[in-house]
């Protein structure tokens, strides 16, 4: 079966960090209640993402995150891509990272039960893939805290 055509995507992410991030964006709305990052800069080696929150993080604060996540990528959970189109799309799926002018199919990428969005890029298949998340510093200008992480 052919893939349904989509618009391309127009960067290369690693996909073990790009798959991190997505973890990552669940894990702070679930600790902090902020929406997914809209801003996330991902590389090979490191990643920042920023987060709009009403208050900094404490150094606690953001070892929570880090357990929080490392905890998601020991469970083995897999990474399952599926295709819908706009109009059935299940609650609860984010689409306000997709270029405005994003298909009428939607490719939505789940990590196990834990997170579910749409996007366009690359993935790993279980985020037993993914290595150890390290946050490396973070830094709080209100309302904007911008975390800055690794995998080991
Ligand atoms: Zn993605």
């Amino acid at each position: 079966m052919d893939e349904p055509l989509l618009n391309e995507h127009n960067k290369q992410e690693y996909p073990p960090m790009h798959t991190a991030e997505h973890i990552l964006n669940q894990t702070m709305i679930r600790l902090h209640g902020c929406p997914r990052s809209r801003n996330a800069h991902i590389e090979r080696k490191k990643g920042k993402c920023d987060y709009i929150l009403p208050e900094p993080l404490t150094e606690e604060g953001a070892r929570e995150i880090e357990r929080a996540v490392n905890e998601v990528i020991a469970r083995g959970l897999p990474v399952e891509i599926s295709f819908t189109d706009r109009e059935h799309l299940p609650g609860g799926i984010d689409t306000g990272k997709l270029p405005a002018n994003a298909s009428e199919t939607l490719r939505v990428v789940r990590v196990g039960d834990y997170d579910a969005c749409a996007c366009l890029g690359a993935h790993v298949k279980n985020t037993s893939e993914i290595g150890t998340f390290r946050i490396t510093s973070f830094d709080y200008r209100a309302p904007v805290l911008r975390l800055r992480f690794k995998l080991l």
